[in-house]
């Protein structure tokens, strides 16, 4: 069993190793029908992208989708969750310039207020040691579920990590809006129990390497294992076969 696309892939635009050549040149050498590079938008310390460097990274994009014939090489961010009112740091209009919008909670990307900071991260340093309690869960996932539904976000990438949520509340705001929870290899969330949920919600899933290495492009191992471990099928998991992936914003791919 193998992925037959990745959409979440890191290059040097952000803090990934390799070029959009090399991501796609490894997509193509695992078979791959598609491969996204989908860097970190700009809230993420030191190496997100910065609004001016999006037209240039749409160039590189399209020169290497146009060199490689046999592989769509697409443009993405991955942003960031910046408030417990579900802001994220990429405009619309941004937006607008991209294949694919994802969006996931990392612990240092700046906020959008001060305060900000002693809700989300300040909650993501404490999950690392305890478990959230359960009025902040309800927060964190009333913050997922507002960036989904005020937002719109393709994938949302690691659901779960560093942020304890009610999968069951953000897979329904998913359902509804079409929206994609990644299964993250790198991360190892959602774990079994947290995709039951989400499937029961009748939202689907989608495996991405979040691959920072060229080499790690289409390495899915824990996500893959998970999916056959229980059974899941191409209807619940999008892109583990052939069949056309579409998303939010419009993209059939
Ligand atoms: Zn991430
Ligand atoms: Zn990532």
């Amino acid at each position: 069993m193998k992925i037959t696309a990745d959409f979440h892939t890191h290059t040097r635009y952000s803090h990934g190793t390799g070029s959009v050549t090399d991501n796609a040149v490894n997509a193509l050498s695992l078979g791959m029908r598609a491969v996204a590079i989908t860097d970190h938008a700009k809230n993420h310390p030191l190496v997100g992208v910065k609004s001016e460097k999006i037209d240039v990274i749409r160039a590189d994009v399209n020169a290497v989708d146009k060199e490689y014939r046999n592989i769509r090489v697409l443009l993405g961010l991955e942003a960031n969750l910046i408030s417990p009112r579900g802001d994220i740091d990429v405009t619309e209009e941004q937006a607008q310039k991209l294949d694919i919008l994802l969006v996931g909670f990392h612990l240092t990307a700046y906020q959008k207020k001060f305060c900000d900071y002693f809700r989300l991260p300040f909650n993501g340093v404490t999950h690392i040691f305890f478990k959230n309690s359960a009025k902040q869960i309800a927060l964190n996932t009333a913050a997922v579920v507002d960036c989904v539904l005020n937002n719109r976000v393709d994938i949302l990438t690691h659901p779960g990590f560093r942020i304890d949520v009610d999968y069951g509340e953000i897979a329904k705001a998913c359902a509804h809006t079409g929206t994609y929870l990644e299964i993250s290899s790198r991360h190892r969330t959602p774990d079994e129990k947290g995709i039951e949920k989400i499937l029961s919600e009748g939202a689907k899933m989608i495996i991405n390497s979040d691959a920072h290495k060229p080499v790690n492009v289409g390495k899915c191992d824990y996500a893959l294992s998970l999916v056959e471990k229980m059974g899941l099928t191409d209807e619940q998991v999008v892109n583990i076969s052939d069949k056309p992936v579409i998303f939010r914003r419009g993209l059939k791919i």
